[in-house]
């Protein structure tokens, strides 16, 4: 598809599009956020350790010099967020932090033991680490000092990486901000998720938005290359009056990017969404409404619409990449760095080797008692098929690219893409009868409208989906 002919396929605010109330509406299904392909529900128990030894192993014999990504999931928090959906520990007792960290020495060393054993290879480069939770910050800056000391006596930190922590606003202060800038870390992620008083006592997290501004403020000093900043719309007293207040405020801050994610009411999964008052729940055409103006606010102050619930300025990395088609999305969301294997350590954590997802243990007393006995923490993952790696490769580039073209594709798995579509090239022509996309003999291409759906123009190349009416267990697209 010749693109240019068309648009520039990155939506600036000049260009924003019209999206309406009736839009949101009509494609406000259920649907996966695909951070992977096939999703974490289709892992099987039956992907076991000795499976992921296989696939370190292969990446031993063909790709060891590739750099890697990692993933270090911390769980504790001191207190509970209502809207949590996270695998997470609440406790004040921060001495279970130095156990972790023992546990989590041991699963790099198990890792290495198979990644590159000391003797015959040399360390292997990272090019991304992400620390997540949980808390990160519910460590203390020691406990942060040993956890980076470890993960560089044992990796080499590739220059230009990008070396990100999220930070809870209420754990941390400008000397423990100095002290993530002299630990190497060069990108911070806050979690705001909304301003106003009421709706942060109804979420049970209070954090004062002059502390926020400080703390960014202050991130800006330290040089760090890019701030983000996590928003919720959805939450228990939110209205569009209050969360144009805060979005106001949030364009005042001008953090680096912004996240703005639906709140998923899912109490029957996640038992802290039981603590909120369902009736404080905003009405779905409010939440529609601080969607639409949540777009339209970033918008006109200058984001670009990166992709599925991200904006960033123009001159962040984000957005660079998303213009040059660089784009990638992981378990982390959307990545400036290459695909690349993403080695995952701690509880639940979730790690992608060669053509294999693997996950750990969802408890901390079965991820330590895998450790105890010498395992690796793996209870399930999937190998991919050939199915699931052409699907992968055509919903990574729609999710990221915004475009596909067909040879590419056939070049790459040896198939005749309108053959092998056929069904799925029938279901987008509704799609493109509503603006969503653009369809022609050698491709698709996301329309700037389409950009804001980009979930379900992806669904539709799920193969798992197709057979699965139940999609309860997702959040919605809105
Ligand atoms: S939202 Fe974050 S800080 Fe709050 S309980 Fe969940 S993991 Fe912890």
């Amino acid at each position: 598809m010749n693109k240019t002919a068309m648009q520039t396929n990155v939506i600036q605010a000049n260009d924003a599009p019209a999206i309406t109330p009736d839009m949101l509406q009509k494609y406000d299904v259920a649907g996966p956020r695909y951070t992977s392909y096939p999703t974490a529900d289709r892992f099987v128990e039956a992907f076991t350790e000795n499976a992921y030894l296989q696939a370190l192993e292969q990446r031993r014999m063909t790709g060891a010099n590739l750099p890697l990504s990692i993933y270090v999931h911390i769980p504790f928090c001191e207190s509970l967020c209502f809207f949590c959906a996270c695998n997470k520990i609440v406790t004040k007792h921060h001495e279970r932090s130095a156990e972790y960290l023992t546990y989590l020495r041991h699963e790099i060393a198990l890792h290495l033991e198979h990644l590159a054993p000391k003797d015959i290879y040399k360390a292997p480069t990272i090019s991304q680490l992400h620390l997540g939770g949980g808390s990160p910050t519910f460590f203390s800056d020691s406990e942060l000092s040993e956890l980076m000391a470890m993960l560089k006596e044992n990796f080499i930190f590739a220059e230009g990486g990008e070396y990100s922590i999220e930070v809870d606003p209420r754990t941390v202060n400008d000397a423990r901000l100095a002290h993530l800038a002299s630990l190497g870390f060069n990108r911070l992620s806050f979690g705001v998720q909304d301003f106003d008083e009421q709706v942060q006592k109804a979420v049970h997290r209070i954090q004062p938005e002059s502390q926020v501004f400080s703390l960014v403020e202050t991130a800006r000093r330290l040089g760090f290359d890019s701030v983000n900043v996590d928003l919720i719309y959805g939450l228990p007293k939110q209205s569009p009056a209050s969360f144009t207040r805060t979005l106001a405020q949030i364009v005042s801050l001008k953090p680096d990017r912004v996240a703005l994610y639906a709140y998923a009411h899912l109490p029957e999964r996640f038992k802290p969404q039981r603590r909120i008052d369902t009736y404080a729940l905003p009405e779905a055409a409010d939440k529609i409404a601080m969607l639409s103006n949540a777009i339209s606010t970033l918008m006109s102050a200058g984001y670009v619409y990166v992709g599925m619930d991200h904006f960033a300025l123009p001159e962040d990395d984000l957005a660079v990449a998303k213009r040059q088609g660089r784009l990638h999305r992981n378990f982390q969301g959307y990545s400036t760095q290459p695909d690349c294997d993403l080695i995952s350590l701690g509880v639940s954590a979730i790690g992608r080797v060669g053509n294999t997802y693997s996950q750990n243990a969802k408890t901390i007393e079965e991820y330590y008692d895998a450790l105890k006995q010498n395992r690796l923490p793996i209870v399930r993952g999937l190998a991919l098929s050939r199915d699931d790696l052409v699907r992968r490769a055509v919903i990574m580039a729609i999710m990221c690219q915004g475009e596909l073209q067909y040879e590419a594709i056939e070049l790459a798995y040896m198939i005749d893409f309108k053959s092998y579509f056929a069904n799925e090239l029938v279901m987008l022509k509704e799609q493109e009868a509503t603006g969503m996309v653009e369809l022609d003999d050698e491709g698709l291409l996301v329309t700037d409208t389409g950009w804001f759906f980009v979930r379900a123009i992806a669904m539709v190349f799920d193969r798992y989906l197709q057979t699965d009416r139940n999609r309860a267990r997702f959040s919605k697209i809105i």
